[in-house]
């Protein structure tokens, strides 16, 4: 890693003030990781531009040094991917927090990058709007770290992942030029170019302001607990579930593990301890049917091994019904000091042969696997808790984690739902892709950043680390 010119901080100061560059180690401990805390690189300094003509700015003197721009939002990701891996500056967004218009009318709304998810559907709430993907971090994650992951979230099964709502970006290119990609109807003649863009992975360029769609509240809501006792039996009631055409907005799981980390924490919310899985399901739109949906719903939970169902009555009873699901990832400390979070996708009827293959392997390498995961997409986070000072431990995750990654593969999953690759799954690129398409996904990145320095380091493995990869 190359030194930053000596004269680089003090030109980034002199655009976005000196409060706003960071370089002194102590501070740069903050964006040595995000939430998969097994990576960990501190970036060589951090810069936070206030808005779109700052941050061109910025690039373009990062650009003239040749230093790597390396996005951030949040630092809420699950994969790595906004460290800087091969050294570069951060460019973060939390200054960047401004809703910049909601449009009613044509229920859009356009946002700086670096506004909260939740503070998005605040705002849109008077007009009984709101931003449907909601990740299960949307009171921390940003739009911009949204669109870089195509975030998903529990309601994404009915309504569908961020793409579906992103109509133009704004984008500061590793250059410095600023492009706007789609919005306001322009996207229609030519590329998808807004398509292409979310889900880059901080890989094309830093996002500025997004122009979303908003959709409207839904009218009712009905929600239901159930309690199995087997993660396999909660599993075949998702498979039967969405076989029979009921489409709830949300059907989550959380395992054993998952349960006794939540009801010893400050967030019980009262699931059995002694259960082997609970599952979340909700429906919501218009009133009617709604009910009758839940209630064939509970008959398939009960006939695939259901001991209990409980349903909400009020929105509290909903807000404690979903407690055990939603702050899951925030009690894993109370199970070991480091936490390891998987994703990965398989097809829905696969999850409970799945699910038992993920025991066997957590039994063989004696490791304690905690799985929360949005059942209704097959989308699995299969959490490994572990403590790293144990060196022994830590080489059976890693071994461990890529047996369930090849699990999934094999099942006819992929090796991300939601998280992306970042920097953690880079290596397992190659047992989803050839080396022809991962030459096609270099070529992609080589149009937006034809020198590779935009978030280096994620993503596409070079060519000469592809061979043996995952291996
Ligand atoms: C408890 C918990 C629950 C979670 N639940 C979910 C869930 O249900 N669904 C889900 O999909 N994810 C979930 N996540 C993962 C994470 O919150 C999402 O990936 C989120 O979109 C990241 O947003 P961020 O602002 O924190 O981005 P960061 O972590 O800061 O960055 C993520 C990536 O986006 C890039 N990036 C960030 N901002 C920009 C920008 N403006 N322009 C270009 N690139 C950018 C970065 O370079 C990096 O590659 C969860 C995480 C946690 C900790």
């Amino acid at each position: 890693m190359n030194p930053l010119p000596s004269t680089l901080l003090a030109e980034l100061a002199s655009i976005v003030g000196p409060d706003w560059v960071i370089s002194d180690a102590d501070r740069l401990l903050v964006y040595e990781s995000d939430a998969q805390t097994a990576h960990n690189v501190a970036p060589q300094a951090v810069v936070l531009p206030i808005d779109t003509d700052e941050a061109s700015r910025v690039a373009q003197i990062l650009h003239r040094h040749r230093v790597p721009l390396v996005p951030r939002g949040s630092g809420t990701g699950l994969s790595g991917g906004a460290l800087a891996t091969e050294g570069g500056v951060v460019v973060g967004t939390s200054r960047m927090n401004r809703i910049l218009e909601v449009d009613p009318e044509n229920r859009r709304a356009v946002v700086q990058s670096g506004v909260l998810n939740t503070d998005l559907s605040h705002a849109a709430a008077p007009f009984g709007l709101h931003y449907a993907p909601d990740p299960s971090s949307q009171t921390a994650c940003t739009i911009g770290g949204n669109v870089a992951e195509n975030s998903g979230g529990p309601h994404c099964l009915k309504y569908g992942v961020t793409t579906r709502y992103i109509t133009g970006l704004r984008v500061v290119l590793v250059s410095g030029e600023t492009v706007w990609l789609g919005g306001q109807g322009r996207e229609a003649p030519t590329f998808d170019l807004v398509g292409l863009f979310v889900g880059s992975e901080g890989c094309f360029g830093l996002a500025t302001e997004v122009e979303v769609a908003l959709v409207p509240v839904p009218e009712a809501t009905r929600t239901l607990l159930a309690i199995f006792e087997t993660l396999e039996d909660a599993g075949r009631a998702v498979t039967a579930i969405v076989s029979a055409g009921l489409l709830p907005a949300a059907l989550e799981i959380v395992d054993q593990n998952t349960i006794k980390a939540v009801e010893a924490s400050i967030f019980a919310a009262g699931y059995p301890t002694d259960a082997g899985a609970a599952l979340v399901v909700e429906f919501d739109g218009v009133e009617a049917g709604l009910a009758l949906e839940a209630e064939e719903a509970e008959r398939f939970c009960r006939a695939a091994g259901a001991r209990e169902v409980r349903r909400a009555e009020s929105s509290e009873e909903r807000v404690a019904l979903w407690k055990g699901r939603k702050k899951a990832f925030g009690t894993m400390g109370r199970l070991a000091p480091d936490l390891l979070v998987q994703d990965a996708t398989v097809p829905r009827t696969r999850l409970p042969e799945v699910l038992s293959r993920i025991a066997e392997i957590a039994e063989r390498y004696q490791l304690q696997v905690a799985n929360v995961f949005h059942a209704g997409d097959g989308n699995l986070h299969p959490n490994i808790v572990f403590d790293r000072r144990d060196a022994e431990e830590t080489r059976k995750v890693e071994a461990a984690s890529k047996e369930i990654m090849g699990v999934c593969v094999d099942a006819g999953g992929t090796i991300t739902g939601e998280h992306g690759v970042g920097a953690d799954k880079q290596k397992y690129m190659p047992l989803v892709f050839s080396p022809h398409e991962l030459e096609v996904l270099r070529r992609v990145k080589g149009v937006f950043d034809p020198e590779g320095r935009c978030n280096p380091g994620k993503v596409v493995p070079p060519p000469d680390q592809e061979e043996g990869a995952g291996s």
